[in-house]
């Protein structure tokens, strides 16, 4: 059989697979959230008083009154069990960035043997998921080995329906026997909770009466790729890296960007409306859907929600694309760069915070109150990217994000602010104290003194920037496709939280100076941006330029390897942060560094022994034969008196050659093991692994534009990309 009989085999099933019909989708009002044990459900089941305080529970995010936790139990298991559940999963997330889950059944054996179902409301808001498979980055070494589940209140219950049946999951916390957080739900929480208690400061002392609990709100665009099971099954790289690790580039990429604009494939179609349906069943309000630059790409964006409930949607999102991909012969690839040369897939952030009262901050509104409330909090998200871009880094670094940051069409690991040519000229003006007093047409008027007006749709977009102000909310556009949302939530929340403060101290003291309000305000942005505004910027974010003059003039840090940013974790003022604003003790903090080094470590890894793997077991295989057969029929041509050009025996020869030094030098490398700290040890794997393997590639990719494709044991991009 020929090397490439899998490959002949793979493409023969797709092309002749039988498409799963278009169905006829669903009628929304039918399917909308009916998989979510919603409030709606809660008034239609639960004794008025009951669903009175769980309501409240859930507005304010106060903790469930354990006397109601019975009832509430009750009636979510009986809804459950009405929709066919037997078992129920606390749902959690460690930092991992995945999704857990502990199963268990509702069934309960009595005393007398007899059964019944059972789930009371210590069940329903306690479990205890036996924690120790998860990295817990130290903290249960020190304490306690065991670990808590808890609902999140504010996050509602559902059914997750899979083949095996249908389960009642239950979106919960992740503590430590002492308290300390395990997951990403916790400093979530307190990070919303700590941006809360400082915008009400600095909402009241702009005068307004009545002030709702702010919250902030998450809307994110996720890219994928699809691939085809049949050519997945044969890439190890893919089935364990989520990404290929060798591959020439095909003749033709994505230049005519004719995917973007094309229509969405049949099957694809059809995959997109089987998980819009199970999302809709969810509760989550999937909006767009579109094709993406790359070939194979394609994205799914939501419409936003709070930053908590967004945060469990999107990992639900993730989880639905990878099953339902299955049940369609597709393997969907959540890696940020799947394919290289190819565009890389990210998961862009839209963030913005609000309340019931005030309405959204970073809106830009029509009254002069409004414009002054407006300017304060973009005054605020421009401090904190300058104070803590290292840490929105920080937040975004994994070994998968690394091949992205940087490269084509992604974000620069440089973290800066686009504000757009209107706002970014409105705040030089306060800078340089040049706002003008004459109330002119078209002006923004701050009651004091007036600046250029603001258009609401700010038209010109920058997709250069990592970090953008997109008319009413600022899209993080560096994080990575693979990633929970948390994270970056958590960053941004939390630097917000410290700019409002700083924000609202300034401020207070100038009221207490007898400063008119209009005034103080300018006068604290002003202060503000003098010390701040280097972080603003409207160029092009690819250029080398921007890389030299964010370092050399402005000061802003270039951190573009994991292994470089995740150290900022461990800086004093980092500490300080998370420790001031109640999201993170030094010790959860610690843990952070540990669990995020050691997962990029061991990617890393797995990846140098893949290469390894791949190369002995496939590469060199497939070449030697090709150069035996080559080298036979050009001897028996030689012998015949014809001249035959040898170069190609020597091209294959040489190649294979180098290619075999390269991954003997890579083997030797990866067996080092003695480093001095866990820095050293991530950046070995960041400037002497990873470009050994580099090294490997470039021969891989080589050979295979030299070798009969008959001989070629992977899939290739182009089967890969174009195929479907
Ligand atoms: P684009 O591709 O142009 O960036 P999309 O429409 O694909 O935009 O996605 C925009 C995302 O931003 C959607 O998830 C949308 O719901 C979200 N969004 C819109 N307004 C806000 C807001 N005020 N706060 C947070 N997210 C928002
Ligand atoms: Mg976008």
């Amino acid at each position: 059989m020929s090397r490439n009989a899998g490959r002949v085999q793979a493409v023969h099933q797709i092309v002749n697979r039988e498409l799963m019909p278009p169905k006829t989708p669903p009628c929304l009002e039918d399917i909308w959230a009916e998989n979510v044990f919603n409030l709606t459900k809660m008034q239609s089941s639960l004794p008025k008083a009951v669903f009175k305080s769980i309501k409240k529970t859930i507005v304010t995010g106060e903790e469930l009154d354990p006397s109601i936790a019975d009832s509430v139990a009750t009636a979510m298991r009986d809804w459950a069990m009405s929709k066919g559940a037997l078992y129920y999963a606390h749902v959690f997330y460690p930092m991992t960035n995945l999704t857990a889950e502990k199963h268990d059944g509702f069934i309960s054996v009595q005393g007398d043997g007899n059964t019944i179902s059972e789930f009371s409301g210590k069940v329903l808001i306690q479990g205890e998921p036996d924690g120790s498979s998860f990295p817990n980055g130290g903290i249960r070494d020190t304490f306690e080995a065991r670990g808590y589940t808890g609902w999140d209140v504010t996050s509602p219950a559902y059914i997750m329906e899979t083949d095996n049946g249908a389960t009642l999951c239950i979106p919960t916390v992740f503590v430590s026997w002492t308290g300390e957080a395990l997951d990403k739900k916790v400093p979530l929480l307190r990070s919303i909770a700590a941006m809360d208690k400082a915008a009400h400061k600095v909402l009241t002392l702009l005068g307004n009466d009545e002030v709702a609990r702010v919250n902030s709100s998450c809307g994110a665009e996720q890219e994928y790729f699809l691939v085809d099971a049949n050519f997945a099954s044969q890439r190890p790289d893919l089935l364990l890296a989520g990404r290929t690790l060798f591959g020439k580039a095909p003749a033709k990429g994505q230049e005519f960007d004719d995917h973007y604009f094309g229509a969405i494939p049949e099957r694809v179609q059809v995959y997109m409306q089987d998980v819009e349906a199970m999302l809709y069943k969810l509760g989550i309000p999937a909006k767009t859907r579109h094709n993406e630059v790359a070939p194979g790409q394609f994205e799914i964006a939501p419409f936003f929600e709070a930053a908590n409930v967004a945060s469990d949607h999107q990992q639900l999102i993730m989880t639905v694309l990878k099953h339902t991909a299955k049940k369609h012969g597709f393997v969907c690839l959540l890696h940020e760069k799947p394919f290289a040369g190819i565009n890389g897939s990210g998961k862009h952030v839209n963030w913005s915070v609000g309340n019931s009262t005030q309405g959204n901050l970073l809106d830009p509104g029509d009254s002069p109150h409004e414009n002054a409330q407006f300017l304060v909090f973009c005054g605020a998200v421009i401090r904190g990217v300058h104070r803590y871009g290292p840490l929105m880094r920080a937040a975004i670094a994994t070994a998968s994000n690394d091949h992205r940051l940087g490269a084509n069409e992604a974000p620069p690991a440089i973290m800066s602010v686009y504000l757009g040519t209107q706002l970014e000229e409105v705040f030089e003006q306060i800078k340089t104290g040049s706002v003008s007093d004459s109330k002119q047409k078209g002006v923004m008027d701050l009651g004091v003194a007036v600046l250029p007006t603001l258009t609401k749709d700010a038209g010109d977009r920058n997709r250069t920037s990592p970090f953008a102000f997109t008319g009413n909310r600022f899209e993080f556009r560096a994080v990575g496709s693979n990633q929970s949302v948390a994270g970056p939530l958590i960053v941004l929340n939390t630097m917000l939280a410290d700019s409002l403060d700083w924000i609202g101290n300034r401020l207070e003291s100038e009221l207490d100076k007898g400063t008119e309000l209009n005034v103080a305000i300018i006068t604290v942005l002003k202060e503000l941006m003098e010390e701040h505004s280097a972080v603003v910027f409207g160029g092009n974010g690819y250029s080398e330029e921007w890389h030299k003059m964010a370092v050399d003039e402005r000061g802003l840090e270039n951190l573009p390897t994991t292994a470089d940013a995740l150290p900022v974790l461990k800086k004093e003022y980092i500490e300080d942060l998370f420790e001031k604003t109640s999201v993170l003790t030094p010790v959860e903090l610690a843990s952070r560094f540990e669990v995020y080094s050691e997962q990029y470590i061991l990617s890393i890894e797995v990846e140098s022994k893949l290469v390894i793997d791949m190369v002995k077991t496939m590469i060199y295989p497939a070449a030697v034969e090709y150069l035996s057969q080559l080298s036979s029929t050009i001897s028996s041509l030689l012998d015949l008196g014809v001249t035959f050009d040898k170069e190609s025996i020597t091209t294959v020869a040489e190649l294979s050659n180098s290619m075999m030094q390269a991954t003997a030098k890579l083997s030797e490398a990866i067996a080092k093991h003695d480093f001095a700290s866990t820095d050293e040890q991530m950046q070995y794997c960041a400037t002497t692994l990873r470009p050994l393997m580099d090294e490997v590639r470039t021969h891989v990719d080589a050979l295979e534009g030299e070798i009969d494709d008959t001989f070629w044991p992977l899939p290739t991009y182009q089967e890969m990309l174009f195929i479907k």
